[in-house]
């Protein structure tokens, strides 16, 4: 019997939210906690400003965040040093995180991170004890011109180190047009790339990559998120937009009540 990996849904907030916006992070733990235990995991990362303070508070016992988890968005490659302005895995770890995203499509275009650059922080998360949350996807014009499934395939093979298994790494498949624009693929097509990318674990990791949970992040909101999510080999959502506002994010987790 295949066993399929628990889903999770891991909400980026990119550069928003200041203090104030913690709010919506208690918000979400108290639906959370109310609703009693879910059928999935479910990850925030906002910016590391708020990670902090969360966590601060979470351990003075004040926090309220229940089963909810907190992540990070990207880090550094190196565990410390010279690198003014970056933060290293074991800081996020430190800060309370216990995922971090890396290789997000914004990464990549606005600071160059290559595959191999994403592999190497890769590897600074697992050390750190941190979940990889490795993300791939194409543009629109490597979609038009037939290329996605090439040219996911072929980061993915780059971005993810030897070594990565269920426990340590999450796969999130984000094509780079869906991304905040309110445009997705279709769910025949989500299912095709997933099906690639899932044969491509297989081929490397063998049978454990059926442990490793593939996400669909793009616009997933809380109406298109049975269609979207329900496609096969998807184990859950990266979340941009929709996770700013605890009953948006509310509202795409209830597919896994
Ligand atoms: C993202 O930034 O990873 C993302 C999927 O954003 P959105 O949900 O807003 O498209």
């Amino acid at each position: 019997m295949k066993c399929e990996p628990r889903p999770l849904v891991a909400g980026n907030w990119k550069m928003n939210g200041t203090m104030s916006a913690m709010a919506q992070i208690e918000a979400l733990g108290e639906l959370m906690a109310a609703a009693g235990p879910l059928g999935v995991d479910v990850v925030l990362c906002p910016p590391a400003t708020i990670l902090g303070a969360l966590w601060a508070r979470q351990c003075e016992g004040g926090g309220g965040l229940g089963d909810l988890m907190l992540g990070a968005q990207t880090c550094h490659a190196e565990d410390s040093g010279a690198h003014t302005g970056d933060l290293s895995a074991p800081m996020l770890r430190d800060a309370g995180a216990q995922l971090v995203i890396v290789g997000h499509s914004e990464r990549r275009a606005d600071h160059g991170e290559t595959s191999e650059d994403v592999a190497a922080k890769a590897r600074a998360a697992w050390r750190a004890g941190l979940i990889a949350v490795i993300c791939v996807g194409e543009t629109l014009g490597e979609r038009e011109a037939g290329e996605a499934v090439d040219l996911v395939t072929g980061q993915l093979a780059a971005s993810v180190p030897d070594g990565a298994n269920g426990d340590n790494t999450v796969i999130a498949y984000e094509p780079v047009w869906a991304i905040g624009t309110g445009k997705t693929p279709t769910v025949g097509d989500i299912a095709q790339m997933h099906a690639a990318i899932r044969h491509r674990l297989e081929e490397r990791f063998g049978a454990g990559a059926a442990a490793m949970r593939i996400l669909y992040g793009g616009s997933v909101k809380p109406d298109n998120a049975i269609a979207l999510l329900g496609a096969a080999n998807v184990d859950g959502a990266l979340v941009g937009g929709a996770s700013l506002k605890a009953k948006d994010l509310w509202g795409i987790l209830q597919i896994y009540l």
